[in-house]
């Protein structure tokens, strides 16, 4: 039966960000059901969920809760639109979340993922600037991060930064100030982590200085670059830039898609850093990691110039078929009451805490150069050379070769080139999050062992 489905895998399903060859070749596990913090395949092996599906899952699989607020929501309406109508559902959820964000976060639109929620905020943003008291038509940039990613729509590739994502399809972008983010784990010759550091908050001012009047907006995530590689921004980078981006008129849009809804200790990350965005993205863990459901939260400010005078017929054109869909968003609000009653969040801090404690031990592992975590996000990045930080070659695929051996541990964790990365669902349990780091280790070890270097 599994070689069955492998084969019609391989025949007709086109799979995501997936080196094609190499997925042919690879037996992946074929899921067929879940339970608790744990994937099912065809053969009837378990493997522990390390990374929260695709860092969405927050309570679990099959979650009681969840699963009757669908069945009961089914019982209603499955989908309707919020062209000229409005829903229970939607309305329900955007109260609910409202109430979670810091005051002055109102208005909530409605999208299906990630991308599609920075695609809405980006449009907003410009438009915005066009409508807003004293419109400005020549704001059509933005101010983006080194490295970023913001999703695979060609909008939010432009405000992107991942190189390798990029280079095929630059010619369709359109141009942003990019700046370079504030990490300094490898540093440019001639600066050392501080001055490097030093030098990315120089040149954010500066682009602001020089350029300030043709900004729309700003966008980071805050906190974290998740994609790049789990890797944790200089503190106090993201107030710079909410002060930056409010001295010179221009929007600051927090994609906290992967940062949000509590994965790194707080329900938005930018509360770390007392920060109001005037837009921010959610999608991932909002619906526990259920159904597509996406938002773009705006202020008040922002929405108002949307309205314009009562005799106006001010529009934003945009919004998908899908938009507000009545049970993701049963999904979301069951997902969300269970953050209050199953108080999600102290296990967040409680994860945190274990993760932080069961790999102290791997900085002592020739071949781990870095350990980033924040709140439960964690990045292990493997050098070849922990002095020199030269990393693995990109053909060699170290990441993956450690999540292969993850897999045979009964553990599913996922690369980002030589970053392993975990990211546990918000709810698990911390003797299951001690298995995910111990795991981990093993396969590192056995990984580096593989490709001879083990013994060196
Ligand atoms: N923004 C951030 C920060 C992300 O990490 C991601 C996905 O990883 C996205 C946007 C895109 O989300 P989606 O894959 O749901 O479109």
């Amino acid at each position: 039966l599994t070689a069955r489905y492998r084969q019609w895998d391989n025949d007709h399903v086109w799979h995501p960000f997936t080196p094609m060859q190499a997925h042919c070749q690879e037996e992946v596990p074929i899921i067929t059901a879940a339970e608790g913090f744990e994937l099912i395949d065809t053969d009837g092996h378990r493997y522990l969920d390390g990374v929260s599906s695709l860092w969405c899952n927050v309570h679990g699989h099959r979650v009681p809760e969840i699963d009757q607020a669908i069945r009961d929501q089914l019982d209603q309406f499955s989908h309707s639109t919020l062209l000229g109508l409005g829903g229970v559902p939607s309305i329900e959820l955007a109260k609910d979340l409202v109430g979670r964000l810091p005051k002055g976060l109102t208005r909530v639109f409605y999208s299906d993922s990630g991308a599609t929620a920075v695609e809405a905020a980006i449009k907003i943003a410009y438009q915005y600037q066009q409508q807003r008291p004293g419109g400005d038509t020549s704001r059509d940039r933005f101010v983006t991060l080194g490295n970023a990613y913001h999703g695979d729509t060609i909008g939010s590739v432009s405000v992107g930064g991942v190189e390798l994502f990029h280079g095929v399809y630059k010619r369709l972008l359109f141009p942003t100030f990019q700046v370079p983010s504030p990490v300094a784990y490898r540093t440019p010759e001639g600066h050392n982590p501080q001055s490097y550091l030093e030098f990315c908050f120089d040149e954010l001012e500066r682009t602001f200085c020089e350029s300030g009047d043709r900004v729309a907006a700003m966008i980071i995530e805050p906190l974290v670059q998740g994609a790049a590689g789990i890797q944790v921004h200089a503190e106090g980078y993201l107030k710079k830039a909410r002060e930056l981006t409010a001295k010179y008129g221009a929007l600051l849009i927090a994609d906290e898609v992967a940062v949000g809804c509590g994965r790194t200790g707080t329900f938005l990350a930018c509360e770390q850093e007392e920060v109001v965005p005037d837009l921010v993205c959610l999608a991932k863990g909002l619906t526990g990691g259920y159904l597509p459901v996406a938002t773009t939260v705006a202020t008040e400010e922002v929405h108002e110039a949307f309205l314009g005078d009562p005799s106006e017929l001010r529009t934003f054109f945009h919004g998908h078929t899908y938009t507000g869909n009545a049970l993701g968003c049963a999904a979301a609000l069951a997902s969300l009451r269970l953050y209050d009653s199953r108080r999600i969040l102290e296990n967040v801090g409680a994860i945190a805490e274990r993760l932080r404690r069961d790999l102290t031990p791997l900085n002592d592992d020739d071949y781990v150069g870095e350990i980033r975590q924040k709140g439960t996000m964690v990045g292990i990045e493997l050098v070849r050379d922990k002095e020199t930080k030269e990393p693995f070659p990109y053909g060699l695929r170290m990441g993956h070769r450690v999540t292969l051996e993850a897999r045979k541990r009964g553990v599913i964790i996922r690369p980002l080139g030589n970053v392993v990365v975990l990211m546990p669902p918000l709810a698990m349990p911390v003797d299951l999050v001690a298995r995910l780091v111990d795991v981990t280790i093993q396969a590192i070890e056995a990984a580096t062992k593989e490709v001879g270097l083990g013994e060196a």
